[in-house]
């Protein structure tokens, strides 16, 4: 590999230009990634989400079709004709629009339902939903957390978190690292009045999960309240699918769960679920639910989606076949996957031009995976990063494995790490 590093710009570098100068430098950026085959930002599937999609890549041979690992729809429920028939038949029943934000029209009787059922899922009272999981967190945040309180945040919560509290004052604290966590809950104890320590129940970028245990346990001892976002967990982890909180038996003491209806419900949208009283709070005070239009009507899908987490629990259990033969697999060839215990499978690479490369490399073997940098990752944190499926084939995964194998020995990966 013989990169060009000088020219390979740091984003960090745009902050002090003006929008326009900052699109100038930026075209620049992308144009030299992309005359390198290194952009693959916004790829075009012609075949949607599953296992494998087809894709028209300039310079790969026109039309084929790519072994995908890049889907959170863990389940492949996005592709499941009784939840593809739900989304029709409630289109076909109340159009294809909800017209109106919740509190003046956009509220169907599916959009009840939905609240119920999502909350009934994790045998809690009520819920809430907004238009993305993005939006759960940050606009719940956003209405709950003042100037007056603090929000204790794993450094690794997803975006989504940060920007619900923009409000309040943010305490940060090292990775899964329950002494920090303490610390801050004890540090800010006397300090500041409502204190909620947020964490993800698996983690998106490396697939680990939180120990929810001993977190919930310090937060109870220090007087403050939990809220777990397990977008990636519900459907993948737990006896009956609930996630990680269902794992640590933990569904009816976290305060407040959040997560999203776009990865194993396979639809779009997000949820709150918390006591009644705090969900009637954020429907009638949460700005981004109370001045925004109510879920499309194709979301009825959803509930059908909840209903096959309990009735085809089949996909689950093909789901850790899954997991269990691809990570053993990337181990057996030497490659760092992290601490990962979920259906999120990291190959840490590390340096950025070389996990562009073996995005690239990935894609000529007619394997679709990601590469993960900064920022959404540290600097020194590149990787390749995976999700597998309930419906990826043996084929699926040896077509991936094998690409690997190839790609490790021409770069060698492996001995990077030794
Ligand atoms: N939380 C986590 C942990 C996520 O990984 C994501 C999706 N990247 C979200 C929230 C946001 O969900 P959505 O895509 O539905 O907005």
């Amino acid at each position: 590999l013989n990169f060009d590093k000088a020219s390979f710009k740091d984003f960090e570098n745009i902050e002090g230009m003006g929008v326009y100068e900052r699109s100038a430098f930026f075209a620049e950026y992308l144009d030299y990634l992309r005359k390198r085959g290194h952009l693959n930002y916004r790829m075009e599937s012609m075949s949607g989400c599953g296992p494998e999609v087809e894709m028209n890549i300039a310079g790969l041979g026109g039309k084929k079709k790519y072994v995908s690992l890049v889907s959170n729809d863990y389940l492949g429920f996005t592709q499941h004709e009784l939840v593809k028939k739900a989304a029709i038949e409630g289109i076909m029943r109340f159009g294809t629009g909800a017209g109106a934000s919740p509190a003046i029209g956009g509220h169907f009787s599916f959009h009840e339902m939905l609240e119920k059922k999502i909350a009934g899922f994790f045998g809690r009272d009520a819920a809430i939903t907004y238009t993305t999981g993005y939006t759960a967190n940050s606009a719940s945040l956003l209405c709950l957390l003042k100037k007056e309180d603090m929000a204790i945040l794993d450094m690794s919560v997803h975006a989504s978190v940060f920007e619900g509290c923009m409000n309040t004052n943010i305490k940060l604290f090292l990775h899964n690292n329950m002494d920090a966590l303490e610390r801050a809950l004890k540090e800010s104890k006397a300090t500041h009045r409502t204190r909620i320590v947020v964490v993800d129940g698996v983690y998106s970028q490396d697939g680990d999960l939180a120990p929810l245990d001993m977190i919930i346990e310090l937060t109870r001892h220090y007087g403050a309240y939990l809220m777990v976002d397990d977008a990636h967990g519900i459907g993948v982890l737990g006896r009956t699918g609930r996630g990680l909180i269902e794992e640590h038996n933990l569904l009816d003491k976290v305060d407040i769960i959040s997560g999203t209806f776009s990865k194993t419900f396979g639809h779009v949208g997000g949820y709150v679920v918390a006591s009644a009283e705090l969900i009637q709070f954020l429907k009638y005070q949460s700005r981004q639910h109370l001045f925004s239009v109510t879920a499309s009507p194709a979301s009825m899908s959803i509930l059908k989606a909840i209903d096959l987490i309990d009735e085809e629990p089949e996909w689950q259990d093909l789901l850790w076949e899954n997991i269990i033969y691809f990570q053993k697999g990337l181990k057996d060839l030497g490659l760092d996957i992290g601490t990962t215990a979920s259906g999120i499978v990291p190959v840490k690479i590390r340096d950025i031009p070389m996990t562009l490369e073996v995005g690239r490399l990935l894609l000529k073997a007619g394997v679709y995976a990601n590469p993960i940098m900064y920022p959404a990752v540290s600097k020194k944190d590149s990787r390749i990063r995976m999700s597998l499926m309930a419906t990826h084939t043996r084929p699926h995964l040896d077509k991936v494995l094998n690409a690997f194998s190839d790609i490790s020995a021409k770069l060698r990966l492996g001995s990077r790490y030794q």
